[in-house]
């Protein structure tokens, strides 16, 4: 019982910061159209957009609302935050050997830019410090082999050729061995892409994935592709198992639907974007980048957040106010306890008690009387008790009379007094303010 109404404390306490004005199913069906549209004219897949909308709702649906922020604001910067999330958080960093070469497979349709990334991931490899050979793995185009080449050249990294007589698996292995031979750090392999998926460049990559064991099995996708991206990622996924992918052309005009289908489809994360022609246009895949290039609400992003930062400081500063001056009264906890059992915050609290798991009904009741216990004896102060708190700790006349009023007893009177002091000091130590504001001795 002493463990629940401790939490019942810190329920009161964190509940004291909260703002009690919310986002609804209501007020958000509107925004969320607005959304949906804007995803949708980004390029992201149908299905991929229901999934999403429906998942943000369910979660956005009683998050407070910021002070000053309209609820179709903020529930801009929830969905932007959710894209960040699904697009996998933070930069995903290339995975390497530990052993021997690190072997990254590139695979992807015919004209994504696979090639230009070979040379250009050589590059951003070798500024990092790492030796790289490059191998000429797509045997049906004689001029992507010449293309190879001197691509290589222009980055200085040794290309592994054999002609277009030998199977690619067989080219891969040979390539491996040469590049173990010259102690490589890392093979890239280049593969043959076709303008659509077949059956024959699908046998192939298999192949060439068995012969190599690679580090990394990267899918080239172009950032234009848009909506049928989801098909591409989960059919590539599905058939050879990737274990990312590379986004290519976001130079161009697309919103870039295509990151989100990627990741959403295949549970594999974007490690790398190419932003152009050049072999120094390829960087790391920023994920908060990319959700507001999709959302493309970059405005009311920025509004939102600095809203949020005033919002904290102000009622940081406020609460600190009532802090420092011991201000935190009655009126403050009987609003606060109201709220609480308002919310159904009771079983909540009892269910965040370690050890205790999931409220059972009996402990809900508890909780709840505990509360109403609360609220009678508040009720039974004068409202100059209930702001000076210190009247009751100084007077054990009035806490007689308090407790008469409410019909509990006087011990009970005095453990709630007791206990706004302690609330006092453990909101001082949840705000981390060091300063001041002890815990009265009452007297008799
Ligand atoms: P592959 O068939 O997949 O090997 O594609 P290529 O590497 O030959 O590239 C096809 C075309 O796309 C070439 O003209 C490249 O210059 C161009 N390209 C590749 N990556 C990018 C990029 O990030 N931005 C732009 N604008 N063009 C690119």
């Amino acid at each position: 019982c002493l463990h629940t109404m401790l939490h019942i404390q810190n329920t009161i306490a964190e509940n004291f910061m909260e703002k009690n004005e919310v986002l609804t199913k209501e007020n958000i069906v509107e925004p969320m159209r607005d959304i949906r549209r804007a995803l949708l004219e980004a390029d992201v897949s149908l299905p991929v957009v229901r999934r999403f909308v429906q998942a943000v709702t369910d979660q956005a649906v009683g998050v407070g609302l910021i002070r000053g922020v309209r609820p179709d604001q903020q529930l801009v910067k929830i969905v932007h935050d959710e894209l960040v999330k699904l697009m996998g958080g933070e930069v995903c960093e290339l995975v390497f050997s530990k052993s021997g070469p690190t072997v990254i497979l590139l695979a992807g349709l015919q004209g994504v830019g696979k090639t230009t990334v070979c040379a250009k991931l050589a590059n951003y490899l070798k500024k990092q410090g790492k030796s790289c050979m490059l191998v000429a793995g797509d045997v049906y185009r004689p001029a992507a082999i010449d293309q190879l080449s001197i691509l290589g050249k222009q980055v200085d990294v040794p290309v592994y050729t054999a002609g277009t007589d030998v199977k690619p698996s067989e080219i891969a292995k040979q390539g491996l061995a040469d590049a173990k031979k010259k102690k490589m750090d890392v093979v890239i392999v280049d593969t043959a892409g076709r303008l659509q998926i077949d059956k024959t460049m699908m046998d192939e990559l298999k192949e060439v994935k068995q012969a190599l064991n690679p580090t990394e099995v990267l899918l080239v996708v172009d950032a234009m592709t848009g909506q049928e991206a989801a098909a591409l990622v989960t059919t590539f996924n599905l058939e050879i198992g990737i274990t990312g992918a590379i986004l290519t052309k976001l130079d161009g005009d697309s919103r870039g639907g295509a990151a989100l289908s990627v990741k959403e489809v295949s549970g594999k994360p974007i490690k790398l974007v190419g932003r152009g022609e050049r072999i120094e246009d390829l960087e790391p895949f920023y994920p908060d980048r990319m959700a507001g290039r999709i959302l493309g609400m970059g405005d009311v992003l920025s509004f939102v957040e600095k809203a949020q930062e005033v919002m904290q400081q102000e009622d940081a500063e406020e609460l600190q106010k009532k802090i420092m001056s011991a201000k935190f009264d009655f009126n403050d906890f009987l609003k606060q306890t109201r709220a609480v059992a308002k919310m159904g915050s009771v079983s909540r609290v009892i269910g965040m008690i370690p050890g205790m798991g999931k409220a059972t009904p009996a402990q809900i009741r508890e909780a709840e009387k505990n509360l109403k216990v609360m609220e009678a004896m508040i009720e039974a102060m004068t409202p100059e008790e209930r702001e000076k708190p210190e009247l009751l700790a100084e007077s054990p006349v009035r806490r007689k009379r308090v407790a008469q009023d409410s019909g509990k007893t006087e011990q009970q009177v005095s453990q709630l007094v007791a206990q706004l002091f302690q609330m006092r000091v453990r909101m001082k130590n949840l705000m981390g303010v060091m300063q001041g504001g002890s815990i009265p001795t009452l007297s008799n």
